[in-house]
């Protein structure tokens, strides 16, 4: 049985390890020694993702490994949280000044108190494959850089979702990214308007002409960001467009991504002397697990034997999850007991966490 006491110190410690994306090495040392002292062999990729593989125990019927996964990094505000606990001695926050960090901290630590109190039982499991990766939070870069050769576990669990474990997410969009430099020409604003071509109108037409917001019940577009000109009275030469196409149906994201292009191309052919350059490419694919696979099978089964009542959900946002799926690793999210990701109203439930780490350690525990 996981050790809750042991475990919200554990998520404390963490925590209080800055690890904005890109500055992980800290969390990566504190983690790798506290996975090599339970006996497991600690390896990095290229890109200093960490794959940990734990041997299984003798009596365990299946040795092909399964997979555990969180990531390390975290949204800024990031830096010196100070978390502190609820009277209720149930949540954990930050001061207001910072996000709390518990995700994915909270992922970290029931993965290391599920193996922890593994170990000590000596209970038979099966080999496990630790997978903390960098860089999750802005486009999963981590898990999409990932050395796949190191991994040979075909189901996990990516602890990385928000509420309570129960919450089992099996759908998840495809991502498109969409960029666009569009170049027009520059010219006095009161001199010679006329011999000047806006960039800023060219995108503004753009814009007008894209299916954006909520697409259907699973397609969604945004573009996020618009830059362009330079003074007041300078016809605009520049303008840029940043922005994304969601949906969990890949043929419907093909479809939009083309009238996305016909769109871009419609307005290029109305300014001849316009050149846009156009981007677009995907981040990351989509999954969706049907209710009888076998490793939501095993997950709802560990999350029942815990006392609770699975709920299979479909998100709109992506997670190292759609990386693995992609390389055949049927690794599925669920809750780690924090809300209010991304915000300095983050929370933790100390319950919740506890309850997750039960389900990691009966999971890894599973033949
Ligand atoms: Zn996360």
């Amino acid at each position: 049985m996981p050790d809750r006491q042991r475990l919200t110190q554990t998520l404390i410690e963490l925590i209080r390890i800055d690890s904005p994306t890109g500055e992980e090495d800290a969390i990566d040392a504190h983690l790798s020694s506290r996975l090599a002292n339970l006996g497991a062999a600690i390896r990095h990729d290229d890109y200093g993702n960490l794959v940990a593989t734990l041997p299984g125990t003798n009596g365990a019927d299946s040795q092909t490994p399964v997979m555990l996964s969180a990531h390390m990094d975290t949204v800024e505000p990031g830096r010196g949280i100070n978390p502190s606990l609820d009277p209720d001695g149930e949540t954990l926050r930050s001061d207001g000044t910072t996000i709390l960090g518990g995700d994915c901290k909270a992922g970290l630590a029931i993965v290391l108190e599920g193996l922890t109190s593994a170990v000590e039982e000596g209970s038979p499991r099966r080999p496990v494959q630790v997978v903390f990766s960098r860089a999750e939070e802005g486009g999963l870069n981590g898990a999409r850089n990932l050395d796949f050769s190191l991994v040979q576990a075909t189901t996990g669990l990516v602890f990385d979702g928000e509420g309570p474990v129960s919450r089992i997410c099996v759908g998840a969009p495809a991502q498109n990214i969409v960029q666009a430099n569009i170049t027009g020409v520059a010219a006095h604003a009161g001199l010679e308007p006329e011999n000047g071509v806006s960039a800023l109108l060219v995108a503004a037409n753009i814009l007008t002409r894209l299916p954006l917001g909520r697409i259907d019940e699973e397609t969604t577009s945004n573009i996020g960001l618009l830059q362009g000109g330079l003074k007041r009275n300078i016809v605009p030469e520049h303008a840029y467009l940043d922005g994304e196409l969601r949906s969990r149906n890949q043929s419907k994201l093909e479809n939009y991504t083309a009238e996305f292009r016909r769109a871009f191309d419609q307005v290029a052919a109305m300014y001849p002397q316009a050149n846009i350059d156009l981007n677009i490419w995907s981040q990351y694919r989509a999954y969706s697990v049907p209710q009888d696979h076998p490793a939501l099978q095993q997950i709802s089964r560990c999350v029942s034997d815990a006392g609770l009542k699975p709920a299979t959900e479909t998100t709109g946002g992506g997670s190292d999850a759609n990386v693995f799926f992609e390389h055949g690793i049927a690794a599925l999210p669920v809750g780690i007991g924090v809300r209010d990701f991304h915000t300095t109203r983050e929370t933790a439930n100390l319950s919740e966490i506890f309850d997750a780490a039960r389900v990691c350690q009966a999971f890894v525990g599973i033949q």
